[in-house]
C-alpha cells in the first residue's frame, strides 16, 4: 500500500477508490506533544474496537462520519477528507488543560457543556484559538465552524446518553472534522480513549489515556477494563 502520511498513532495509506483512504491504527502512543513515547503492544486493536463502537452508535444517530468500513483489526477504510486544521474540545467536567490553564478545580461541571478550539499545529503546541483570531486566520469558513461546533454538541447528547447509563462520565474528548470531495463535512479522525477523557461514574478514576500521561497504571489493562464496562 501507499503510504500517504505517518501521525503519531495512526497511517494513511491510499487505496484503489481515489476518493477513499486506509487507515492503520498503530500501538504507538504519545503524550505531552510527543515528549512522551511508547509502544504499547496491542493499543491499535483495542483503540480501533473503541472507534468502530463508537462511529457505529453515531452513525445510528444520524452523524456522518469519514468511515466507509471497519477491514480489519488494525485498519478501517475511510473518506478522503481535508481536515480543518482546527481541533474541537467539548468538556462536560473541568480536567487537564482547562485546569491548568484558568485554575477550574477539577470535576466541576459544565453544564451547558463547553466546547473550545485549538489550532491544530504540533510546532505551535496545538494552541487555544479564540473567536477573535478567527477572524485574522484563513482556517475554516464561518458557516463550516458553526456546523462542527452543532455537531459536536449533538456527539456529546448521543455519547453521554449511551454512557451514563453504561456507568461512565464523558468528562471531555477532542474531535476532528473534515471536508470530503464532494463537499460535505464529515466526523474524521478516531474516538477511543486516546482522546477522551472517561471516569468510572461517581468517581474521578480513569480509563483514558491519563493513565499514561500520569503514570497510574497499565494503560492496554485500563483500556480493556472500559471494553468490559461498555461491553464492547
Ligand atoms: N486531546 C487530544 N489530542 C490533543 C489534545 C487533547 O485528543 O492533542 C483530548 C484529550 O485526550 C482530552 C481532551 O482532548 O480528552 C481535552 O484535552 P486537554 O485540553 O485537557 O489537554 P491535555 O490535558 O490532554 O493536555
Amino acid at each position: 500500500m501507499n503510504l500517504l502520511y505517518e501521525g503519531k498513532a495512526k497511517k494513511i495509506y491510499g487505496s484503489d477508490q481515489a476518493d477513499q483512504v486506509i487507515i492503520k491504527f498503530k500501538d504507538d502512543t504519545t503524550a505531552f506533544n510527543g515528549l512522551k513515547k511508547d509502544t504499547l503492544d496491542g493499543k491499535g486493536k483495542i483503540n480501533l474496537k473503541f472507534s468502530r463502537y463508537f462511529f457505529n452508535l453515531l452513525h445510528s444517530n444520524g452523524i456522518r462520519s469519514h468511515v466507509v468500513s471497519f477491514l480489519d483489526e488494525t485498519t478501517l477504510r475511510a473518506k478522503k477528507v481535508e481536515i480543518f486544521p482546527i481541533e474541537l474540545v467539548v468538556r462536560n467536567c473541568a480536567a487537564g488543560s482547562i485546569c491548568k490553564r484558568l485554575g477550574f478545580k477539577k470535576g466541576i461541571k459544565f453544564d451547558p457543556p463547553m466546547v473550545e478550539l485549538f489550532l491544530k499545529d504540533d510546532s505551535l503546541g496545538d494552541p487555544l484559538l479564540c473567536k477573535a483570531h478567527l477572524n485574522y486566520m484563513d482556517l475554516i469558513a464561518e458557516e463550516d465552524l458553526l456546523f462542527i461546533e452543532k455537531q459536536a454538541l449533538k456527539i456529546n447528547d448521543i455519547l453521554i446518553g449511551s454512557l451514563d447509563s453504561k456507568g461512565i462520565t464523558l468528562v471531555d474528548y477532542k474531535l476532528e472534522f473534515g471536508k470530503a470531495e464532494d463537499g460535505e463535512i464529515l466526523l474524521a479522525d478516531e474516538i477511543s480513549p486516546d482522546n477522551c477523557r472517561f471516569w468510572l461514574k461517581g468517581t474521578m478514576e480513569s480509563l483514558d489515556k491519563d493513565v499514561y500521561r500520569e503514570d497510574k497504571g497499565d494503560l492496554v489493562q485500563s483500556y480493556g477494563r472500559l471494553l468490559d464496562i461498555l461491553g464492547i
